[in-house]
């Protein structure tokens, strides 16, 4: 049984005039435990709406997911989120941001600590432990959002466009570490980008989103075993990958433009 079945999500907003907004319509898909998923697809096609459905946080207008054979209507408590921004508290250390889920949990001191601790370590970040945010460059930072959502050993951790801010290298540094921790722990990543290169680097599948309707157009499997190395990059095989994602994603663009 697969671990997530979606099954023709849809979400409607009303805009301020009152018109409806389809941002999500009628997306039909499973998710096997284990997978890295990336939702890619041009901005405002509804890649976060959709995210945030299957995280429950956010109620769908028709249609609904299951997770593990239960209907998700809030989040779960083994999940994870990360966000763009890594919303760290600036009064809290290093180590004290990635208890909180713990201390939320009311999780026994020294087990917040200790699994925090290994997380910390787990990101890169050991020696780090008692620094302010303040303190950290972005990238950093992000790994300190990520050692955060990992701590509490979550199945299914979701990513809207967490790497979104970072400079070109760092954020190649990020996908590889993410890679890393994705696989060690053997979560799920649901994981929400625009760049093409990212999707294709980081996943099993690509849900291929559309403007118009706001739908996922197409799945596109990347057949290349994980982990993957940074030089697959320069590769005609990825290459391949890349085009053809380009080519579902600019079918679209020029479909906007009729
Ligand atoms: P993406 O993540 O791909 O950039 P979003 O899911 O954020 O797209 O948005 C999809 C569409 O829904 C956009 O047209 C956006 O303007 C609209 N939208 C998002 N949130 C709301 C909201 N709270 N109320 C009204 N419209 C919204």
């Amino acid at each position: 049984m697969a671990l997530i079945e979606i099954d023709r999500l849809t979400k409607t907003y009303e805009a301020a005039d009152g018109r409806p907004v389809k941002a999500v319509e009628s997306v039909s898909a499973t998710i096997d435990e284990g997978e890295f998923i990336s939702i890619l697809g041009p901005s405002g096609c509804g890649k976060s709406t959709l995210m945030m459905m299957l995280a429950g946080l956010l109620p769908a207008t028709d249609g609904r997911i299951t997770y593990a054979g239960k209907v998700v209507t809030s989040p779960q408590p083994d999940f994870g989120v990360v966000f763009q921004d890594p919303i760290l508290f600036p009064w809290r250390s290093v180590l004290q941001n990635v208890m909180l889920p713990g201390e939320v949990r009311k999780l026994k001191l020294s087990l917040q600590k200790e699994r925090a601790m290994a997380m910390v370590k787990m990101v890169g970040l050991s020696g780090f432990e008692t620094k302010y945010p303040n303190e950290l460059s972005g990238g950093m930072q992000h790994r300190v959002a990520i050692a955060r959502a990992f701590t509490l050993d979550p199945k299914l951790i979701f990513m809207d466009e967490p790497f979104g801010a970072l400079d070109a290298m760092t954020r190649e540094q990020m996908n590889l570490e993410l890679q890393r921790i994705s696989l060690a722990t053997g979560a799920t990543v649901i994981f929400v980008t625009h760049s093409i290169a990212e999707a294709a680097f980081l996943s099993d599948r690509v849900f291929v989103m559309s403007g118009r309707p706001s739908t996922v157009q197409e799945i596109v499997s990347i057949d290349i075993p994980r982990p993957r190395r940074i030089e697959l990059m320069n590769t005609d095989e990825f290459g391949k990958y890349v085009g053809n994602l380009r080519k579902l994603l600019g079918s679209e663009a020029e479909g906007r433009h009729e």
